[in-house]
């Protein structure tokens, strides 16, 4: 049986662990947290799901949360005015339901999972130096830790990483109590408020160890009105002045959270981070090799919703090179074949996000502003969110977009 090491309990880890596991594989699996740690602690995402992501949990029997969490069938866009008015306002249709699934929940239980099933779980925070003892144990090391300190290992990859410093000031805070949503309160949707110039605000509903939620998002232009979060350790503060900003710029937004509380004392987060692509295999100092997973490798900023999605996507395309390579060796042409499969996906999620940290040009404010009376158009953008490659067809080329919204109006599209 081959044996292999996963270090890192996230979305990636804990999804190619279990589903390797199912394949019989003898997997070890490193956490530098326990499964009640976890479930105790500070959350760590928004973790909005599209139907692809969801649907490589669900291939493996991993959908626990599906039936509770909130079903998530639009995703609207709002774009604020100088006076605070809403000149832009629509809600785009997807064709799969979105999810989110608290994080603390999911990789709690996902880990215990794994254990119940006889896999081999070591609480421990890795080191290089434990890398380099186990490359030679193990015939395979998936380096799956996130953003963590072990990403030293993985060059940047200059050619593929635009910035070199933080794009957003990010900053949420998950909330019972908000209003009910009057544009469409049939049906739930992330809502994407772009205050330009300033930042965004999303808000999505999610599901918690105290039910649904919902989860209120800054993300803040750097040095601007929204980076005012970096030093706040109250909870109670960090709370009131995410509604304070929510007033001031999205004063819809917040007419529905006037009422609302914390989920649990652990339920604000703020943070920030450069969006950077590396290089996948990395060297330990005795020569062995590891290949890097989801974060380690594409960390792209959450302004897209895209962070959870393509360690999904990644845990899945890695799981097949790994099951249809055999009994053949995990060498360092493979582990590059392998990310170079990954990354045909995950460029595009790459490429949209670090578009849309730049101040949108023209013709995308047109097309926002056409998606208010073009449906077609308010839908197709909702569910690039699930495929961002087909932004390349009507998005980046002004032409194209001209184009696609010609065809709309024709009605050829
Ligand atoms: C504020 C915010 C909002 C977000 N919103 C969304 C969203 O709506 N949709 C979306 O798709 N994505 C979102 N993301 C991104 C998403 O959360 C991440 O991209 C995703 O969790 C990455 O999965 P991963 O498996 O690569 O790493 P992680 O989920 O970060 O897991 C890494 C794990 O490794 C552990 N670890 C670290 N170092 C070590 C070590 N040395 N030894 C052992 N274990 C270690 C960590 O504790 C962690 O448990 C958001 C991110 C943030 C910060």
């Amino acid at each position: 049986m081959r044996k292999i090491l996963v270090v890192g309990a996230g979305q990636s880890g804990l999804q190619l662990a279990l589903g390797l596991q199912s394949h019989g594989y003898e997997i070890t699996l490193m956490s530098n947290r326990t499964a009640d740690e976890i479930r105790c602690g500070r959350v760590m995402s928004t973790q909005c799901m599209f139907h692809t992501a969801l649907q490589h949990e669900r291939d493996l029997q991993l959908g626990f949360w599906e039936s509770q969490a909130p079903r998530v069938e639009g995703l609207g866009v709002s774009v604020a005015a100088p006076d605070s008015s809403r000149p832009v306002d629509w809600v785009g249709m997807l064709d799969g339901i979105a999810q989110s699934v608290d994080q603390r929940v999911k990789m709690a239980g996902w880990m215990e999972t794994f254990a119940q099933r006889g896999g081999q779980l070591v609480i421990h925070g890795a080191a290089v130096s434990d890398l380099d003892y186990f490359s030679r144990a193990y015939d395979l090391v998936l380096v799956s830790a996130g953003k963590g300190e072990l990403v030293a290992m993985f060059a940047r990859d200059a050619s593929r990483s635009p910035y070199t410093v933080p794009q957003r000031a990010l900053s949420v805070a998950y909330v019972h109590g908000l209003g009910p949503r009057p544009e469409h309160p049939e049906f739930d949707a992330v809502r994407c408020n772009l205050v330009p110039g300033v930042g965004e605000l999303f808000v999505m509903p999610t599901l918690t160890f105290t039910g649904r939620a919902d989860i209120l998002f800054w993300e803040g232009v750097p040095g601007g009105p929204l980076d005012v979060f970096q030093g706040i350790k109250d909870p109670a503060d960090h709370l009131s002045l995410t509604l304070e900003l929510m007033e001031r710029y999205t004063p819809w937004e917040y007419a529905r959270a006037t009422k609302v509380e914390l989920t649990d004392a652990n339920a604000t987060l703020a943070g920030r981070y450069t969006p950077t692509v590396r290089h996948p295999i990395g060297r330990l100092p005795g020569g062995g090799l590891v290949l890097g997973v989801a974060d380690v490798v594409v960390a792209n900023d959450p302004v897209t919703g895209q962070g959870s999605n393509s360690a999904s996507k990644c845990a899945a395309s890695y799981l097949d090179s790994i099951v249809s390579h055999g009994d053949r060796e995990f060498d360092e042409a493979w582990m590059q074949a392998t990310f170079d499969r990954h990354w045909e996906s995950a460029r595009h999620a790459t490429k949209w996000t670090n578009a849309m940290l730049a101040p949108p040009p023209e013709h995308v404010l047109d097309m926002f502003g056409a998606a208010c009376r073009l449906q077609p158009v308010a839908d197709r953008f909702a569910n690039g969110f699930d495929d961002p490659s087909d932004f390349e067809n009507f998005f980046y080329d002004a032409a194209k977009t001209e184009a696609y919204l010609a065809a709309v109006c024709e009605g050829t599209a």
